[in-house]
């Protein structure tokens, strides 16, 4: 199906789009990548009067390295967070979340934070972005602020973005010690979202002993969740055997799955204890040629 008609703008400067967006408010949409956008405005779900496209706004290309963040700008696409080898080391889990994520297509115009302002239960980003502890950088007619992702992701389809505040940027802590990720999913077919996910993240000091630990949850829940409990169980222990059956156990407590035609409620709980003991024991391996960590 066509989207209804639209007014274009392509504005020059951030500043430019804050205005833009302020004067249209609720009958604006920004145009990011549009891999989420087009298809609702296809569908006639969202059918808005105006689009402004950021997509020539320089100033939200590519990525820096600043005060101990990496930040990433708006538009860039998922697909070269994918390909960064100079971000592996440090930043492990964007290249393995992204090539989980659709298929190369959506990712070679998809942006991670148009996933994170769109705002589904079922982003993976959102529930990688959790782990990794992101920050998102608005900006808006008053100016700039700073949202800790576990505040930005409201409600399903909600953020705390005002509706003239721009999505400027993500800022991820630097790792000062080793790290290792993994992003386990399961899906239907090629491409699909997810029928559940996790996103885990672990940084180890060089005892071994775990020193900050994130986990992320895909799709078992309003929006994507943090299993905070085992994040908190992970501080302060080796990788052992015991500790990662413990803390797997306590990953689906914190999950709210619903029945549906992609799996009952319990299975996808079980899901997420499978994939947490999956994933804290290849962490433990690989981690293992860094530090003593069992
Ligand atoms: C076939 C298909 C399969 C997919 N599979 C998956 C999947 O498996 N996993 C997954 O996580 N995602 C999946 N997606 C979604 C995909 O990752 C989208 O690219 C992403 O959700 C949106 O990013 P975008 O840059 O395309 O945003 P857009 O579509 O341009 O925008 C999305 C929303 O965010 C707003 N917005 C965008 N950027 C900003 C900004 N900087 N500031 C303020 N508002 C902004 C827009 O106004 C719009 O409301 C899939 C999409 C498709 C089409």
């Amino acid at each position: 199906m066509f989207p209804n008609a639209f007014k274009y703008e392509a504005p020059t400067s951030v500043d430019e789009a804050i205005r833009l967006m302020d004067e249209y408010g609720y009958d604006g949409k920004v145009l990011a990548g549009g891999q989420s956008l087009l298809p609702m405005m296809k569908l006639r779900v969202a059918a808005p009067a105006v689009i402004i496209d950021i997509n020539k706004l320089d100033e939200l290309k590519g990525w820096s390295k600043v005060n101990g963040k990496l930040r990433i700008g708006a538009v860039t696409r998922q697909a070269e967070l994918e390909h960064a080898t100079e971000l592996r080391e440090q930043f492990p889990l964007l290249s393995r979340t992204a090539r989980w994520v659709a298929d190369p297509l959506v990712r070679n115009l998809g942006t991670v934070v148009g996933s994170l302002v769109h705002a589904d239960p079922a982003s993976d980003w959102g529930t990688a972005m959790l782990a990794l502890n992101a920050v998102v950088e608005a900006r808006g007619p008053k100016g700039e602020r700073l949202i800790p992702i576990d505040e930005f992701l409201v409600d399903t389809f909600t953020t705390a973005l005002d509706e003239n505040e721009l999505a400027v940027a993500l800022h991820l802590p630097i790792p000062t010690k080793p790290v290792a990720a993994r992003y386990m999913k399961l899906k239907r077919k090629a491409g699909d979202f997810a029928i559940a996910g996790l996103a885990v993240q672990v940084a180890v000091d060089n005892d071994g002993r775990v020193s900050e630990a994130g986990i992320g949850i895909c799709n078992c829940g309003p929006i994507p969740l943090r299993a905070v409990k085992a994040e908190e169980a992970l501080i302060g222990e080796r990788l052992t055997a015991k500790t990662i059956e413990n803390v797997s156990k306590l990953v689906p407590e914190e999950a709210e799955p619903v029945d549906d035609l992609r799996g009952s409620a319990d299975y996808k709980k079980d899901l997420l204890r499978v994939f947490a003991a999956r994933a804290l024991r290849e962490i433990a391996e690989e981690l293992h040629g860094k530090v003593e960590v069992q």
